[in-house]
């Protein structure tokens, strides 16, 4: 059960991570190629949202006319008959229901892994990856070696940008584990991808 207290913390984790985040976009702007009307990153994926990010999303819904809420309510019916019919090995991807017209509906409320998708990170076993969109021409694809699957010395030498590519732990896993929310003792819940949230 989330709290209004957990609540409140939670906004203070997040004007402190939007700050930490915005500050790793610039330094590996060289690499980001997201720009207004890209959507690639919200629509397929799994999307883990911890219960406290998931309440946040809910609460920003009440903020929504009530012919958004209903196309979400819609897309929501969609994506839950997809995967009612899913039989493959891998996970369920789905498009997000809260991305309308290419946009997201609840930018302000959006989940965590929405705010750090596009930058290189480390995953839980410290292995360096980059964004699906590497594949689509976009992030880190200036310097990333196709064949190998891994960014490329070669390539980023030759390329003559001064900033290094950089993975930093953005990783779902350390964004809730850190110093900040230790202090702030943020208890984030259940992780589950979003569309089992819906029930
Ligand atoms: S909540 Fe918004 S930013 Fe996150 S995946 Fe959905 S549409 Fe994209």
């Amino acid at each position: 059960m989330v709290t209004e207290e957990d609540i409140l913390k939670y906004e203070y984790y997040l004007t402190a991570i939007q700050k930490q985040l915005g500050a790793f976009f610039e330094e590996q702007s060289p690499y980001i190629f997201c720009k207004e009307g890209c959507s690639h990153c919200c629509e397929k994926g799994e999307y883990p949202f911890s219960e406290i990010e998931f309440a946040y999303l809910m609460i920003g819904v009440r903020t929504l006319a009530p012919e958004t809420v209903a196309q979400i309510e819609k897309n929501i019916l969609e994506v839950k008959s997809e995967r009612e019919h899913y039989s493959g090995d891998e996970p369920f991807m789905y498009k997000c229901p809260f991305l309308i017209n290419k946009r997201c509906s609840l930018y302000n409320y959006r989940g965590i892994i929405c705010r750090t998708h596009g930058l290189a990170f480390f995953s839980k076993e410290q292995k360096l990856l980059v964004p699906a969109c590497v594949d689509k021409g976009l992030n880190y694809s200036n310097v990333y070696d196709f064949e190998k699957g891994c960014i490329s010395d070669e390539k980023y030498s030759k390329s003559g940008i001064e900033q290094e590519p950089l993975a930093h732990n953005v990783g779902l896993y350390f964004m809730i584990n850190n110093s900040l929310t230790k202090e702030l003792k943020l208890d984030f819940g259940e992780i589950k991808p979003m569309v089992d949230w819906f029930g």
